[in-house]
């Protein structure tokens, strides 16, 4: 049975509003997450409640509370790469991709190393994506639509067969 506490704080799921910035919900991001990517001054004037990250790329808010505080792109220690239109546009934020290296190799050949790099990354336990992904998450499903859209760019097929396979070191291969 729960507990009675005056003093406890309201649920989170209670709190959540939209975007001020662009009406949108957003995705609920942690005390890491905003600690990680805010400088000092934005993280001060962020409410503590209902915290969320918007995901709407032309909206310049990056983080919201259920006060209605908000914290904007411009207050973030890195390019936020998924609200930018110009390169470079940070993308797997640990390791140091961006939406432009997806779009180079998958031009260069179709095929893209990249989310195999970063999955080996992070089965090493080498990411570190809570307080370094604005998203407070792991970058691999943006870097998988990224993938998509850099072959939609150049006419591939989404899933069809490369032109030329991955190349992939194998320490195996005899
Ligand atoms: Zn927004």
């Amino acid at each position: 049975m729960e507990q009675l506490d005056c003093c406890a704080a309201p649920k989170a799921e209670a709190a959540r509003v939209p975007c001020p910035g662009c009406g949108a919900n957003g995705k609920p991001v942690g005390e890491e997450t905003v600690q990680g990517l805010l400088i000092p001054e934005a993280l001060a004037a962020l409410g503590v409640q209902g915290r969320s990250f918007c995901r709407t790329a032309s909206c310049p808010v990056l983080y919201f509370a259920a006060d209605g505080s908000v914290a904007h792109k411009a207050q973030a220690r890195v390019r936020v790469g998924m609200k930018e239109t110009e390169g470079p546009r940070p993308l797997c934020y640990c390791f140091g991709h961006t939406y432009e290296d997806v779009a180079a190799e998958v031009a260069g050949g179709g095929a893209c190393s990249i989310p195999t790099l970063i999955t080996a990354e992070v089965r090493a336990g080498r990411c570190a994506c809570e307080r370094m992904n604005p998203a407070g998450n792991c970058c691999l499903g943006e870097v998988n639509r990224a993938v998509k859209e850099a072959r939609v760019a150049v006419g591939l097929p989404l899933d069809g067969p490369s032109p030329r396979a991955p190349v992939v070191p194998d320490e195996r291969r005899p």
